[in-house]
C-alpha cells in the first residue's frame, strides 16, 4: 500500500533514519532544537529490528560515552589481542550499542513530538525556484533543512583510489558451560584460514554464556554466507563447547577513498556514510557520526550554516591519516595475504591504547613514525611506489621531464621531430581524439540507437555551421574558436584545480594566448594558411608567472608544476608545445572527468569511442580534400586545414561536455 504523502513544509526532513540521523536527532533534542520544530522522517524500511551492532572505544573524557550511556548495552575493559593474553584497555572501554536501542530512542521522540513519519523510497532530493525538496512518489515535500543519509553510491576508483569491502558474518551464540575469559573481548583473531584474503574473528562476550562471534574479511571479494559459516563452524568448535546459535548478523561496509555522488543542493546536509564518516581503513564510523552530529547541533544553536559541514571528497582524503589509509587499502586490495602479517606486527609492537589513538587520528607524526617503523616495510614501499605513480603530481612531473627531454634533443632537430611527433600521434590516437568521441554517451550514459541518426545529424550540423563561419569570415571563425577553446580548456583544468568559472575561463584563455603568442612567427605562418590571419602581438615568455604565484599561494603543486612545464614548453616548436598541452594536460583531464561522469572503466570508454574515433579520421580525410586549397600549400604538414578541422570537430564536443561539467 502506498503511504499517504503529507502536504506542507517542514523545518527538518530526515532522509534515512539509520545511525547518523538517529545520533543527530538525539543531539538536537538534547540541545532543545526540536521543541517546536516540524520534523519529517522518511525511510524505506521500518527501523524495528536489531539490524546492526555498533561498537566504538572511548575514554572517560570523551562526551560520546556519557551522552550514549543509556543505550550502551555492554562495555569491555579488557581485550585479548592476537597472540597475547588479556590486556587492560584503560583509559579506554570498548562499548556496544544495539541498533534497535538507538532506533527505539527515536521512536519515543517521534511519538512524544508527533513527528510525521513516511515509510517510502526517496526518489530525488533536489531544488527548484521554491527551494530544496524531497520527492516521494512523484510528490515534492519541502523542508528548510534536509538531512540526507541515504546509502551513497561510490564512483569507480581512479588512479590512486581504492574501493574494497569489509564484509562480515556473525553468530550470536549461547554456550552450555561458561566460556573462558568472559570479561574480555577478542580483537582481530587471525587464527583462521586466510584463503588468500585478510580475515579474522571478533568475539564479543555479553555474559559468561553468550557471545557474538563474527568472521570479517577485508578485501575486494565479499565474504559469502556459506564460506563464512564454514569458518565460523571451525572457529566455534575449537573455542567453545556445545552451543546454540541465537541470531545471525551479516553486513558489508565500504572501505573506500573514492568519491561519492554529491547533490550540491542548498539546504541539504549530508550525514553518515554519505558525509565520508566511515574511516576507510577500519570501517568504523559510529564515533565520527556522533561528533559530526555534535558539530552540526552546535552550528544550529549558534544560527550558523549547517551546509558548511558537508565534506567534499578532496577534503575528506587530505592529510597524513588519509595517506596512511590509502596505503593500507592499496595493500589490502593488491597484496591481501600481507594483511595478517601487518596487523600481527602492529599489535606485537604497539600498545593497544596507542593503536586506538592512532585510529582516532590523534597521534602526532613522531608517534606515527614509531608505529610504522615496526611494520613490514616491503608492502608499504610497493604501495607507496604505486601511489606516487598515480598521484596527481605524477602527470605534471612526467610532462615536465618530457618537455626537458625534448628541449635537450635540440630545437626542431630531426631527432626532436621524430620523438615528439611519434608521441603526439600516439597520444592523439589513444586519448586526444577518443576523449571527444564518447559525446554520444554523455547525456544518458548509454548509446541510444533510436536517437543515433538525430544525434549524428545534429553533431554534423554543428560542425558544418562552424565550417561555414570559417568560410564566410576566417577572422570570425578564429575568434569564436579561441573563445570556446578557452572556455573548454579552462573548464577541464578549473574542475581539476577547483577554480571558479571566471578564473577557469581566464586560465584557459591565458594558456591559449601564451602558447600561440610565445610562438609568434610560427603561429602567424599557420594562421596565414588558415585564411590570411595574424596575431596582433607576441606574448612574453614570463607571462604565465602570475599564475605560478597563484598556484603557490593556493598550495597546489600539480597546478604549479603544470605552469612550470608550460613556461619551459614555450622554448619548443609551436605544434609540440600545443600538442603537449592538448594531449598531456587537456585530453587526459577531460578523460578523467568523463570516466567519473559515466562511472565506467577506461577500457569501456575506449571501446565506446571507437566508432566516432574512426569517424573523425574519416571526416578529416574528406575535409582535407574538400577544403579550399589556399590552406598550407607551402607547408610540409597541413596544419592550417588540420586546425580548421579541429575547430569544427571540437565545437559540438565543447557543447556536449557541458553535461559533464554541469553535473560536477
Ligand atoms: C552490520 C553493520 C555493522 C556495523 N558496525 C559498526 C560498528 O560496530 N562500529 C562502527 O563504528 N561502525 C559500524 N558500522 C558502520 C556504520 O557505523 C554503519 O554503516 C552506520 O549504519 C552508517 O550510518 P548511516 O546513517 O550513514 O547509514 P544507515 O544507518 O545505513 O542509514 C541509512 C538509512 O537510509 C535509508 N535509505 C537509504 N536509501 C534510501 C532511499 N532511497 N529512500 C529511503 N530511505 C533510504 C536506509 O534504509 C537506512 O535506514 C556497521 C555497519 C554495518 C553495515
Amino acid at each position: 500500500m502506498n503511504p499517504i504523502i503529507p502536504s506542507g513544509s517542514y523545518d527538518y526532513i530526515f532522509c534515512g533514519i539509520g545511525a547518523s540521523a538517529s545520533l543527530l536527532l538525539l543531539e538536537m533534542h538534547r540541545a532543545g532544537l526540536l521543541q517546536n520544530a516540524q520534523v519529517l522522517l522518511i525511510d524505506r524500511v521500518k527501523k524495528d529490528t536489531r539490524d546492526k551492532t555498533f561498537c566504538f572505544w572511548s575514554d572517560d573524557q570523551e562526551p560520546i560515552g556519557h551522552a550514549l550511556k543509556p543505550i550502551i548495552s555492554h562495555s569491555w575493559e579488557t581485550v585479548i589481542l592476537p597472540n597475547k593474553d588479556e590486556t587492560p584497555l584503560f583509559p579506554y572501554t570498548y562499548n556496544h550499542i544495539s541498533s534497535i536501542d538507538l532506533y527505539k530512542q527515536i521512536d519515543q521522540l517521534r511519538e512524544s513530538f508527533q513527528w510525521t513519519h513516511i515509510l517510502a523510497e526517496i526518489e530525488v532530493i533536489s531544488e527548484d525556484a521554491d527551494g530544496p525538496f524531497v520527492q516521494v512518489q512523484e510528490q515534492k515535500i519541502r523542508g528548510t533543512t534536509i538531512f540526507d543519509s541515504r546509502t551513497p553510491n561510490h564512483a569507480l576508483s581512479q588512479g590512486g583510489q581504492t574501493h574494497i569491502h569489509q564484509s562480515f558474518v556473525g553468530w550470536m551464540i549461547e554456550t552450555q558451560i561458561a566460556m573462558d575469559s568472559p570479561l574480555a573481548f577478542r580483537f582481530m583473531d587471525f587464527n583462521i584460514e586466510q584463503l588468500g584474503h585478510t580475515q579474522f574473528v571478533y568475539v564479543l562476550p555479553f555474559s559468561p554464556t553468550t557471545a557474538l562471534v563474527e568472521v570479517t574479511r577485508f578485501g575486494s571479494e565479499i565474504l559469502q554466507l556459506p564460506e563464512a559459516e564454514e569458518l565460523l563452524k571451525k572457529y566455534t568448535s575449537q573455542h567453545f563447547n556445545s552451543y546454540t546459535t541465537l541470531a545471525i548478523e551479516q553486513g558489508c561496509i565500504p572501505m573506500s577513498n573514492t568519491p561519492m555522488e554529491s547533490l550540491n543542493v542548498s539546504g541539504v546536509v549530508y550525514l553518515g556514510a554519505r558525509n565520508y564518516n566511515i574511516k576507510p581503513s577500519t570501517g568504523y564510523a559510529f564515533k565520527n557520526m556522533y561528533y559530526h552530529a555534535r558539530e552540526l547541533t552546535k552550528t544550529m544553536v549558534n544560527g550558523g550554516n549547517v551546509c558548511e559541514h558537508n565534506v567534499k571528497h578532496s577534503d575528506a582524503f587530505r592529510g597524513r591519516f588519509a595517506f596512511y589509509d590509502a596505503l593500507l587499502l592499496d595493500i589490502l586490495k593488491r597484496q591481501p595475504a600481507e594483511g595478517k602479517r601487518i596487523f600481527l606486527s602492529l599489535f606485537e609492537s604497539t600498545g593497544i591504547q596507542k593503536v586506538m589513538r592512532f585510529l582516532d587520528e590523534k597521534t602526532n607524526f613522531q608517534e606515527d613514525a614509531s608505529i610504522f617503523i615496526q611494520l613490514p616495510w616491503k608492502p608499504f614501499l610497493s604501495s607507496l611506489a604505486r601511489k606516487l605513480f598515480h598521484s596527481e603530481l605524477s602527470r605534471p612531473i612526467i610532462l615536465t621531464l618530457l618537455t626537458l627531454l625534448l628541449l635537450v634533443l635540440g630545437y626542431n632537430t630531426d631527432t626532436q621531430r621524430i620523438v615528439s611527433y611519434s608521441l603526439l600521434a600516439l597520444g592523439l590516437i589513444t586519448v586526444g581524439i577518443p576523449h571527444g568521441a564518447v559525446d554520444h554517451l554523455l547525456s544518458t550514459g548509454r548509446w541510444n540507437l533510436k536517437k543515433a541518426s538525430g544525434f549524428i545529424f545534429k553533431y554534423l550540423a554543428l560542425m558544418l555551421s562552424m565550417a561555414l563561419v570559417w568560410l564566410y569570415n576566417s577572422s570570425l571563425g578564429l575568434g569564436v574558436f579561441l573563445l570556446y577553446s578557452s572556455w573548454h580548456f579552462g573548464q577541464a583544468d578549473g574542475a581539476l584545480w577547483h577554480f571558479k568559472k571566471p578564473a577557469s575561463f581566464f586560465w584557459g584563455a591565458s594558456v591559449l594566448v601564451y602558447v600561440l603568442g610565445t610562438h609568434f612567427q610560427e603561429t602567424n605562418a599557420i594562421l596565414r594558411s588558415m585564411g590570411d590571419l595574424r596575431l596582433p602581438a607576441a606574448c612574453p615568455v614570463w607571462a604565465l608567472l602570475p599564475w605560478l604565484g597563484w598556484a603557490i599561494w593556493r598550495k597546489q603543486s600539480s597546478f604549479a608544476i603544470t605552469v612550470i612545464w608550460l613556461l619551459l614548453g614555450s622554448q619548443l616548436p609551436l605544434v609540440i608545445a600545443f600538442g603537449l598541452y592538448f594531449i598531456g594536460q587537456h585530453s587526459f583531464t577531460g578523460w578523467q572527468h568523463i570516466q567519473r561522469h559515466l562511472n565506467i572503466s577506461h577500457q569501456s570508454i575506449w571501446v565506446h569511442s571507437l566508432p566516432f574515433n574512426m569517424g573523425a579520421w574519416l571526416l578529416f580525410a574528406l575535409f582535407y580534400f574538400l577544403w579550399p586549397a589556399q590552406a598550407s600549400l607551402n607547408e610540409p604538414l597541413p596544419w592550417g586545414v588540420f586546425f580548421i578541422f579541429i575547430a569544427c570537430l571540437s565545437f559540438p564536443h565543447v557543447l556536449a561536455m557541458q553535461t559533464v561539467y554541469r553535473a560536477k
